[in-house]
């Protein structure tokens, strides 16, 4: 009947969507590094991971400038960093090299002491969570787009992230909770409630490591303060690096690195740098997205 059409074209799009994400997630992906005899990573959701780089130099291509020119900088467990500079200044990369969707051509960069090639792979890749800077939101309801971080993820901890994220307030609203449908691509989201759908999707697998692509497009007070305080709440148990585009997220950060065509030019928090970095004061007062309220 047509109505059986219907129901079959339903399901088989909900798992279209389903393997989208993990499409759009492989695409990202280029061939895999070569491993070393490596370790498996302990994927312990609570215990933080510690971060460094050592004068790590990289680009994209052989063909291609240096990216990263001896970028120094170090992460200890647990807290917030931000990282902050102009456009192309090599922030992102960080991200990429962190995930090891490829590798320095020299320098080092360690996770808990070890060479990040010392670990394994796949287990390196389960303690991070990578929040893009525009990460996708589908179709289908609200729970489908969670659960695509951990399908696996018991009623509870679902709540807990929801609270974490500020999302439950919202889920109440809702008129048929979780079960809302967010409608193409999340439109039925703002831009502020999508990416912390994302923040939640990658809290649900606990990781030792949240790496947060703030996205750049402007929020209102609310989705703002909720952000905010997100963050501020997964950085007291979990190792958080932020891509910021905020002022209230660096001001709250516990350290800012400020980098600059593919160099690590200061360290500090916000009230150091304002006076001690004319770059920063100058990003402060002019790049900075701030809401009115
Ligand atoms: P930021 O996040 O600070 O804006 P990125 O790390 O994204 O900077 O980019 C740093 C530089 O690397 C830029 O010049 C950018 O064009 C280049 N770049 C980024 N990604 C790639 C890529 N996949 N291939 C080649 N060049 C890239
Ligand atoms: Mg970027």
């Amino acid at each position: 009947s047509p109505l059986q059409e219907v129901i079959g074209a339903v399901a088989q799009y909900q798992t279209g969507a389903a393997a989208l994400v993990r499409i759009q997630e492989a695409l990202r992906l280029p061939a895999e590094p070569p491993v070393r005899s490596a370790a498996p990573l302990p994927s312990a959701g609570d215990r933080p991971a510690a971060l460094a780089f050592h004068d790590v130099r990289f680009r994209y291509a052989d063909d291609l400038p240096y990216v990263h020119h001896g970028v120094t900088f170090d992460v200890p467990a647990r807290g917030m960093t931000a990282f902050v500079g102009p456009s192309g200044a090599g922030k992102t990369t960080v991200f990429s090299l962190v995930e090891r969707f490829y590798d320095p051509e020299s320098g080092e960069i360690t996770l808990d002491g070890r060479s990040l090639g010392d670990w394994e792979l796949s287990s390196l890749r389960a303690a991070i969570g990578y929040v893009e800077q525009d990460a996708p939101v589908l179709s289908g309801s609200l729970r489908d787009n969670l659960l695509l971080g951990n399908g696996e993820a018991a009623d509870d901890t679902l709540a807990g992230v929801l609270k974490t994220t500020r999302l439950d307030g919202l889920v109440a609203k809702l008129p048929k909770g979780l079960d809302t449908l967010v409608g193409h691509r999340g439109t039925k989201l703002s831009g502020g409630e999508r990416q912390r759908v994302a923040i939640a999707r990658a809290l649900l697998r606990r990781p030792r490591l949240l790496l947060l692509d703030e996205a750049t497009s402007q929020l209102d007070a609310v989705n703002e303060a909720a952000l905010r305080d997100t963050v501020a709440d997964v950085s007291r148990t979990t190792t958080v690096l932020v891509v910021a585009h905020r002022l209230s997220t660096v001001t709250m950060a516990d350290r800012i690195v400020v980098m600059d065509a593919g160099s690590v030019r200061a360290v500090g928090t916000h009230r150091e740098l304002v006076t001690a970095d004319p770059l920063y004061a100058e990003l402060a007062a002019t790049q900075f997205l701030a809401t009115g309220g």
